[in-house]
Parts: structure tokens; sequence; C-alpha cells
């Protein structure tokens, strides 16, 4: 959640002059006889009629993007209607009350279940998994996971001495920084080097020392959206155990990744094929097809999942056990998770990537085919790809590009690269389902009619425009 500063900045509502409630717009409250507008940054004294209310409400929100021109996000903005019915039919359930809601529960076993497939777990019957809000707390769990495991490993050194450690690259998500900093672990980052845009396997490998809780690897980089070479890693990371006896548990980082590889690339080699792989995340609400509330975090066996971090809690019946940065939390994405399973199978999924997938390649080629970008990545592993000005051009960056194309309503986030890449700022279009090839055409024409006008700028506006955060 953004953290807001009470009414700092706001221009205070209470100091225009009064006005009524036009009585086309909303209804003189029969229960309160209010009969202006309601105060917005103070309690209000009293009710108003739900229809005014709710006329009140809509009408600000209506000033909100348009979600479905939304191409900085990952996260999933269209759902069938039956999903949405589905949705609202749980909205009262609460993940948490796992004896009242039992068939709820029943269902979040099954979405771990087809995961534990999906993911190709050894043995389904000892698999642990979870769902969670979304990756960010899935991440938070597994790395937790890696810690206490580490921690039980070294009861001498720590806390007395040693100091947790974990291998990422500088191109991960922002989530791994906060779990390392909440958790008071040492992120080491592999930097990007050259055209190497993620993780080096050998330099991770180099990283670690006897305090290395675990390796991170993404599959599918937030930046460019290429996958990290999982298999090499974990290979560079048998030969460091050869050398050294270290042995370094691998957990994916699958936010994206998770539900696309297995469709799309089912020969590559990146989850629990890998013995080395410990444990899996992904975020329903990405390319698991589900409205934003739902992640998944996936334990290979029993032993990579401490059992004294699983809490049993018996005050509202029964005594699930429970593995959770929340307590309540709603079922509706839950439910809306298995309906997608079971509505779109192993092939619905794969004709739906393929579909999203084919739209970014051919965005990103006719992208670079208007000759004024360099594409950094082409939309062949995630359906996601960076693109940045081409290398004669200097009378605009991807700063003016990103906020002309705010103009027409698109929102295609420019920002620069992580160390050892500061110099390079890009732009990145995220293609997801929804987003067809018609729409495509349509962004493809915005842009290219807007390229006269920026080539004919004299120099760059440059970055103007608030920082992107990933
Ligand atoms: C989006 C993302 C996250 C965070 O996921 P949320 O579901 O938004 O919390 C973590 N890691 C990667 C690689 C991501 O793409």
């Amino acid at each position: 959640m953004a953290l807001h500063h009470g009414m700092r900045g706001r221009r205070d509502k209470e100091e225009r002059p009064e006005f009524s409630v036009n009585p086309l717009y909303g209804e003189a409250n029969p229960v309160s006889g209010m009969s202006g507008e309601p105060p917005c940054h103070r309690f209000p004294d009293g009710p108003m009629a739900p229809t005014t209310a709710y006329q009140f409400v809509h009408d600000e929100l209506m000033l909100d993007g348009n979600a479905r021109q939304n191409l900085a996000t990952f996260v999933t903005t269209w759902m069938e209607p039956q999903a949405g019915r589905l949705m609202a039919d749980c909205l009262d359930k609460n993940m948490i009350d796992k004896d009242e809601y039992p068939r709820t529960a029943e269902l979040e076993r099954r979405c771990v279940a087809m995961l534990a497939h999906l993911w190709h777990a050894p043995d389904p019957d000892t698999v642990m998994g979870c769902s969670t809000t979304g990756s960010s707390e899935a991440c938070m769990l597994a790395g937790m996971a890696l810690k206490r495991r580490w921690a039980k490993r070294n009861p001498v050194s720590y806390p007395a001495t040693a100091r947790p450690n974990l291998i990422m690259g500088t191109n991960v998500q922002v989530c791994w920084e906060k779990f390392c900093d909440f958790w008071e672990v040492e992120a080491r980052q592999v930097p990007m080097e050259g055209n190497r845009f993620h993780l080096d396997p050998q330099a991770a490998a180099d990283l670690c020392d006897e305090n290395t809780i675990g390796v991170v690897a993404v599959l599918g980089s937030t930046f460019d959206g290429s996958y990290e070479p999982v298999a090499e890693v974990c290979r560079a990371l048998d030969d460091l155990q050869e050398r050294t006896g270290l042995n370094v548990p691998v957990h994916v980082d699958g936010a994206s990744g998770a539900m696309v590889a297995p469709f799309l690339d089912p020969e590559l080699m990146w989850d629990f094929r890998l013995p080395r792989v410990a444990s899996i995340n992904t975020s329903g609400h990405k390319y698991g097809l589900v409205y934003p509330g739902v992640g998944w975090a996936l334990w290979r066996t029993a032993e990579d999942l401490p059992e004294d971090l699983v809490f049993r809690v018996d005050y509202l019946g029964g005594d699930m056990p429970t593995f959770a940065l929340n307590f309540s939390r709603p079922g509706a994405q839950v439910a809306a998770q298995y309906y997608t399973f079971v509505r779109l199978g192993r092939e619905g999924f794969r004709a739906v990537q393929q579909n999203t997938r084919d739209v970014a390649r051919s965005l990103a080629e006719r992208i670079e085919a208007l000759g004024d970008f360099t594409l950094l990545s082409r939309g062949d592993q995630l359906p996601v790809f960076a693109f940045t000005t081409a290398e004669e051009i200097d009378t605009f960056d991807v700063y003016d590009v990103s906020r002309r194309l705010r103009e027409r309503g698109w929102l295609v986030p420019a920002y620069s690269f992580p160390p050892n890449r500061e110099d390079l700022s890009v732009l990145r279009v995220v293609c997801r389902n929804g987003f067809s090839v018609d729409l495509a055409d349509l962004f493809l024409d915005d842009l290219a009619s807007l390229l006269p006008e920026l080539r004919a700028q004299t120099a760059p506006l440059g970055k103007a425009v608030t920082a992107f955060h990933h």
C-alpha cells in the first residue's frame, strides 16, 4: 500500500464554497437530511443514502486509468464474466476460516496439487504449498524458510556472530530487497554486465559462502522479460558443492514465468525437475490470469519448510496449519484461480499464453521496423519486451516517448536499468491476456504517429515524469 501522509499537499475540499447535491445526481438523504456533498478529509458527521454514496465514490474512480491500456503492469486486468460472478459469490469468504469454509480450503489444496504437478514435484504427497496475497508474500515466506533452514544448520554462530546472506541479480523485483531488509539478511547482488541483463550463474556461485541461505533465480525478469538460466545456476552450485561442500538451495521466483514456461517452453528445465530447486513462487494474478490478490508458494518437500514456521490456529474452529503473513484474507481469488485451472486446462492455458506471446513478438518486431528503436528483448520468453531509442536518435529519449504515449491513454513505463547498466534507459511493454492483436495495432499506430513530432524536437525533454517503480 502507498504510505499516505495525512492531508499533506491535498487541496482541502472543505475550503470550497458549499455545493448542494444536484437532485439529478444524488438524492436528498431522508435519513440524515444531508443536502450537500460530504467532507472527504474528515470523518463525516452523518450517513448519506447508498445511491448517493455510490455515485459519489464511483464518479471519483472514473478518473482512474483504463486498465486495458496499461502496458506497465503484469497484473490481470480482464477475466470472463463468469469468473467475475464467482468472485462476487465469494466476497464474504475469509480464507483463514478453514473450518467455516472447508470447500474454499479444499479448492486451495487442489490448486497447490495442480501446481505441484505442473512444476514436476517429484512426490506430490510430500509437497507443501499455500496461497498468498501475491508473489511478494510468497517470496517473504520462501525467504523465511531458507533463512530458518540455514539457522538450524548454524545453531552456534547464528545469531551470535554470523550474518545470513542471499544471492540474487540486481534485476530482482523489489520484494527481494524488502525481504532482505525486513528479515535482516544481507542481499548479495550480481550486477548486470554489457548485454547480460540478469543473473550470471558463475558470479552467483562465486558470491556464496557458509552463510548463504540460498540463491534466487527469477523466471522472467521484470526489467526485460528474460528468463534467468535456472539450470545453469544449479549446475554452478553443484560444482561449488563438489569443490567446497557448500550445499546452497535455489528458490525460483516464477512470479510471471512459472505460469508461462510450463505451457510454452515445456523443455526448459527450471522447476522441481532440478533437484537443487527447493521452492517456487508465482503470482496467480499475473499470468495465472486471476484478478489481483493471489499468489502461490510451493516447497519441494516438508523438509524444505521448517515445521516451526507453521502455525496452527484453533479459535476459528478446526486446527488447519497455516504459513502466512496475513491472517484474514479474501477467498474469492482462490476460487477464481481454481476456476481458471479447470476452465482452461493445459491446452487452454497454452493457447492463451501463446496468443499473448505472438502479440508481444510481432509488436516488438514492428517497433524495431519503425527504425527509431533498438530492442533489448523480443517478447519470446515472457510476453514482455524492453526497447530503447536507436543510437543515432538525439532529439528525444525514452522518457519523452513514455510521456507522449500517455496523451493517448497508453501507460508504457520508462526507467533506467540497475547496476552496472544505469546508463541504459528503456521502455517496457507487458503484453497480457486481453491486449489483442487489434489493440496492439492501435498502439503501434499511436506510437508511429508521435514520431514525426518527437524527431522534430531540438533535444530530449527527459525524465520530467515521476520515476517508475517495478
Ligand atoms: C511481480 C513480481 C513480484 C511481486 O509480485 P506481486 O504478486 O506483485 O506481489 C516478485 N517477483 C517478480 C519477478 C515479479 O515479476
